[in-house]
């Protein structure tokens, strides 16, 4: 027998090696015959192999006769090392690895890469021992030094523990820190061991469910129903912001996790896990497994393994988490399901959802799509009826969907400029602003923030462009700072209230900064101003208005969240806080806030310039613009007072931004993939976009050309070469091909076929090359 072989390597095949002659040692001793087969490394194991001059960790996906390999006999190398005598992947995740590796068009080493922890990838052993910290006996609270408050609190943590400790992972996430730990250790206090995992202890409910209404128990029953049959049911659960989506997916788990099964749940990137935790933990007395880019190679092992052997029964986790393996999984949960973060953009391009999907017929067990704003692909499988539509038109409890309101703004002056390089305005600057003028907010707005304030309420104001503003202008000669690396504007950084805080250029697509010129490197003007806004001067502007004690009688706090006032660990809680207490305030915020949050006091939701998206050239930009501007309306009335949306637009008289204004999200929706499928758009054609990256943007496009002359007669819509929408990006050219075919079958068809050809292309060399299945943009 020989022993085929997964590597992580670009190529679009598997290896094949000869049994080691020592494997037996490590595998097992037994010496009749069938010990032949059975000390072959297992299929789904990890070997090691020499491959070329390189030793590389594989993965074994099958036995094979000795005449089935393509390669003679006598060439083939021997296995070198096996690393696990039994597989860490069963024959479903080799399954899920293959049909990524066809789907995605994607080599299967590479893509059991992408499957793997770092650790496992490395060939470290699985050994599951894990540190465990407990309190030696007959140490107290009196052996501490009087002033050892640290230590103090952090022995107290271990102590609510008991006497059996926890282990160093649960402790870390509770916020112990290591070096005390050590610290108590040295003082002969407390001590760690190894310990292999328990296996958890069944599911309990902590607290009692809500009484559902009945559009959410008719939801819940048609999940649970699926889940009981043991099969596969793929559902859309449509319901509006503030629905009670939650308690659906708490209240469907509940009966799953008492059969003993795992719960998987999706959220999209940002900021959502720790609030969800909460929220499950709040509900069930389970093993909680959070999986998120925070976490180091350890945890990573840890979780991965976790999941595996089925000691996390809840597993919360961003995409990648739909790559585990899983002992027991009975429900996939995803979550605000239209998220872009769902798709992955680099190596392996999955979607977790797609993936989701897959996996849920796969293991036959419902999967639930759950969002107030539904992609255009999943509504359309709800047409064709692969997906099941649950719906919940209404708000949970009292609260009532708030009122979403066009304001004209073609009047508002919609270019604000200052210098901010002559520290000499900053003084007089501020006390000068006054009105509408420097906010980009229309006297209506204003006068609507006012009234929200004086009463007692939140307003937030969405504005999804972090920086003091995006472009610097010379307004002599009408130079803007640019990225030398990146084909788009500099962002300034800067502060008229906080002078401290140092003012600089910085490139939002590669990071690249650069201090403010002192005059125009063009013409020497020194005449340079900040145009456009973004959140810092925004907040600003609105302090100027609202919390300046000079200019207004009551003053109200104005609350920034983005990804530069969110940066420091601690400072979302410390937001949070702010928040939650409910006081007026008025919260400025990018793409941050949309996602998720329950703002209870937030009435007043403003959106000045949301409406750009649908001007955009990309026709997947009213899609993504709508959900957006859904998501943040989202955000307001979640409590018992009434919610009122202004989105702001220069044109009021756009037919799609009316049509979602007045009729809401799903007509409009449905608007638009009438419009995709006249246009021959998908979710009506199947996409594939091929990019080009190199030095020269003639490099880029030619082997884009050189692919076209190989490609096979076919069907496809050929669009391109063209640039691609930021045709230069850290100093590196872009170029992109979009094939669109009615039918799915012959866009794989014609991929299979031709795409390792385009790989090997001469003037392929040297460049990278990428595909991407079923893309979100282009
Ligand atoms: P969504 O995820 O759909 O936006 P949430 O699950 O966050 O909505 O629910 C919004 C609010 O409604 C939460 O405070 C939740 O506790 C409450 N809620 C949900 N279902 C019910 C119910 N059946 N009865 C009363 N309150 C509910
Ligand atoms: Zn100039
Ligand atoms: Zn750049």
């Amino acid at each position: 027998m020989l022993i085929r072989v997964a590597l992580p390597v670009p190529l679009y095949r598997e290896f094949d090696y000869l049994p080691s002659s020592n494997n037996t040692n490590s595998a097992n001793t037994l010496t009749d015959s069938a010990s032949n087969v059975a000390a072959l490394p297992p299929i789904g194991g990890r070997v090691q192999v020499s491959f070329g001059r390189q030793t590389l960790i594989g993965i074994v996906v099958d036995h094979i006769d000795s005449n089935q390999s393509d390669v003679p006999l006598n060439k083939l190398k021997a296995i070198k090392q096996v690393i696990d005598t039994a597989p860490i992947f069963d024959l479903q995740m080799l399954s899920l690895a293959r049909w990524l590796a066809s789907y995605y068009h994607y080599p299967l080493g590479d893509v059991l890469s992408v499957m793997l922890p770092t650790l496992i990838r490395q060939g470290k052993p699985l050994d599951m021992l894990v540190t465990h910290w407990r309190i030696l006996p007959n140490v107290s609270e009196d052996d501490f030094h009087s002033n050892a408050h640290k230590q103090k609190q952090q022995f107290a943590m271990l102590k609510l523990h008991g006497e059996h400790g926890a282990s160093e992972d649960t402790l870390l996430l509770e916020g112990m820190e290591r070096p005390f730990l050590k610290r108590l250790e040295e003082n002969g206090l407390i001590e760690h061991f190894l310990e292999e995992q328990a296996a958890p202890r069944p599911v309990t409910l902590a607290k009692m469910p809500l009484t559902l209404n009945e559009q959410q128990q008719q939801a819940v029953d048609k999940i649970v129903a699926t889940a009981k049959q043991a099969k596969y049911g793929g559902f859309l659960l449509n319901g509006v912001t503030g629905s009670g989506k939650t308690e659906v997916y708490l209240q469907a788990m509940q009966t799953i996790l008492e059969a003993g099964k795992q719960v998987l749940v999706l959220v999209p990137e940002i900021g959502l896990t720790p609030q969800t935790r909460a929220r499950f933990a709040a509900r069930f007395a389970a093993n909680i497994l959070l999986l998120h880019s925070g976490l180091n190679v350890t945890q990573r092992l840890h979780g991965w393994e976790d999941c595996r052997q089925g000691r996390a029964q809840i597993i919360i986790g961003t995409r990648s988490s739909i790559l585990h393996p899983f002992a027991d999984l009975g429900l996939i949960v995803v979550d605000e399901s239209h998220d872009q973060s769902y798709k992955q953009q680099d190596t392996l391009r999955y979607h977790a959802a797609d993936v989701a999907l897959y996996r849920g017929y796969q293991l036959g067990i419902p999967v639930v799509l759950g969002t107030a704003t539904p992609s255009l692909e999943h509504l359309k499988l709800v047409q064709d009826g692969k997906l099941t539509e649950l719906l919940l038109t209404q708000r949970a409890g009292n609260a009532k969907e708030a009122t979403m309101q066009l304001v004209d703004a073609r009047d508002t002056p919609t270019k604000y400029s200052d210098s901010p390089a002559a520290p000499t305005q900053q003084a007089s600057l501020l006390p000068n602003l006054k009105g509408s003028q420097n906010t980009g907010l229309t006297d209506d707005t204003i006068v609507a923030i006012r009234e929200t304030l004086e009463a007692g309420e939140q307003v937030l104001v969405f504005l999804n462009r972090r920086g003091y503003a995006p472009i610097l202008l010379c307004e002599a000669c009408g130079w803007q700072a640019d990225c030398v690396r990146c084909e788009a504007h500099m962002t300034v950084h800067h502060s008229q209230l906080n002078t401290q805080q140092p003012s600089y250029l910085k490139c939002h697509h590669c990071d690249w900064q650069a201090s403010i010129p002192l005059a125009c490197p063009d013409c020497a003007s020194v005449n340079l101003n900040a145009v456009g806004m973004g959140t810092t001067r925004l907040t600003e502007s609105l302090h100027a208005l609202f919390s300046n004690p000079q200019t207004s009688k009551k003053t109200y706090p104005i609350i920034q969240i983005d990804r530069d006032t969110t940066r420091k660990k601690d400072s979302w809680e410390d937001i949070y806080r702010r928040i939650n207490s409910g006081n007026p305030a008025i919260l400025v915020g990018t793409q941050m806030v949309a996602k998720g949050h329950h703002f209870p006091n937030v009435t007043l939701v403003c959106l000045p310039n949301a409406d750009r998206g649908f001007l955009s050239p990309d026709f997947r930009s009213p899609e993504h613009t709508a959900q957006l501007i859904v998501q943040v309306a989202g955000r307001s009335g979640r409590g018992s007072k009434p919610g009122k949306v202004l989105i702001q637009t220069v044109q009021p008289e756009n037919p799609l931004l009316r049509k979602l204004v007045r009729d809401g999200y799903q007509p409009f929706a449905l608007e638009l993939l009438k419009e995709r499928k006249m246009l021959g758009l998908p979710p009506y054609t199947y996409g594939a976009l091929i990019r080009c990256e190199a030095k020269t943007l003639q490099q880029a496009t030619q082997v884009l050309k050189d692919a076209i002359v190989i490609m096979p007669p076919h069907e496809l819509a050929i669009l391109g070469p063209i640039d691609a929408p930021m045709k230069m990006k850290n100093s590196r050219y872009h170029s992109q091909l979009l094939l669109l075919s009615k039918q799915r079958p012959q866009l794989h068809q014609l991929l299979n076929f031709w795409w390792p050809q385009v790989l090997q292309l001469p003037s392929a060399k040297y460049l990278k090359l990428t595909l991407d299945v079923d893309p979100i943009g282009w």
